[in-house]
């Protein structure tokens, strides 16, 4: 059996990519599940899905804790979540990430993949969703399923349109994805890799003390919908923005209304009166350029990208 755990955060679509690649297994006649970890999941909160693949019945109904493959389709989780937590003695882990595969190289792992699946995902999709992107550099990495068939999972998903954009993404990221075998690696090699200390790091990043908003929960007025404390800033979701709002002082009244709409509370007033952004808590929904009566937000595209 193979097992396939997902990290992605709400609204990239980690779901979608367990249930196609499932669906496309099912069209080549094997048992396949897919399902995702129900969790208070919301647009930005880390969410993981589950996919596996069997010659025969599946009988088991547990998550997957001991995974084959791990994929990660935004590298802003390696300091939220220990996405390699669980992952089998040679087994094989996919990023989407600008860095080469040697980056996330581990002395567990029988092989690393990485793709800048969020440059496919926006140069294609127009939306800095990559979970089909990520599909490519999965059916590239496992022979588990015929990218013929994932193909045709997505055609049956979506509409034409929509569909013929997700496939030329998956093409481009099948023929891009840089993989890198431990059976390829030389003594030399395993001293320059760096996975193992990024992990490190990113488990040390993950200890960051909770940003302090200046008030408690229970001290805002009447009306407000927070149903738990401290649940925006125990996740620095700044990390894996792909479009930035810029204020233009000129135009701003200082309503504070972004303050208000922003769902990651990221705005501070400044003693000037000026609402600035924590780029460290905004994840570029653009909801704040939407609110902004006056059109004093807009949105640029992140050029620093992971
Ligand atoms: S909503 Fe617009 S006008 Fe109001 S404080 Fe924010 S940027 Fe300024
Ligand atoms: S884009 Fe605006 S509303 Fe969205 S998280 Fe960033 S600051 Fe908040």
């Amino acid at each position: 059996m193979l097992e396939i755990r997902i990290h992605g955060r709400g609204g990239q679509g980690a779901v979608t990519s367990a249930e196609l690649f499932a669906q496309a297994a099912i069209m080549e006649g094997k048992y396949a599940q897919a399902f995702p970890s129900f969790g208070p999941e919301r647009r930005g909160a880390p969410v993981v899905a589950f996919c596996r693949i069997d010659e025969r019945p599946i009988r088991l109904r547990t998550n997957i804790n001991e995974p084959d493959i791990v994929m990660v389709l935004d590298p802003s989780l390696l300091q939220v979540v220990d996405v390699t937590a669980g992952l089998v003695e040679q087994g094989i882990l996919i990023i989407n990430s600008r860095k080469g595969p040697h980056h996330f190289m581990m002395k567990k792992l029988a092989g690393a993949a990485s793709i800048d699946a969020a440059r496919i995902a926006l140069d294609i999709l127009k939306r800095p969703i990559t979970n089909t992107v990520m599909l490519g550099a999965l059916v590239r990495i496992t022979a588990a399923v015929e990218v013929e068939s994932l193909i045709e999972a997505i055609r049956q998903r979506f509409d034409a349109e929509n569909a013929a954009l997700n496939v030329q993404a998956l093409q481009k990221a099948f023929t891009e994805t840089l993989i890198l075998y431990s059976d390829d690696c030389t003594p030399a090699d395993w001293d320059s890799f760096a996975g193992t200390a990024n992990i490190a790091a990113a488990a040390a990043a993950r200890g960051k003390p909770a940003l302090d908003y200046g008030f408690r929960w229970n001290e805002l007025k009447p009306g407000c919908v927070i149903t738990e404390a401290g649940n925006a800033s125990s996740f620095r979701t700044g990390d894996w923005r792909s479009f930035r709002p810029v204020l233009n002082k000129e135009r701003c009244i200082r309503c504070g209304l972004c303050w208000v709409f922003c769902p990651d509370m990221a705005y501070r007033e400044n003693p000037e009166g000026y609402y600035i952004v924590d780029l460290d808590y905004c994840k570029g929904c653009g909801i704040c350029a939407q609110e902004c009566p006056v059109g004093a937000i807009h949105l640029e595209k992140e050029v620093e990208m992971v």
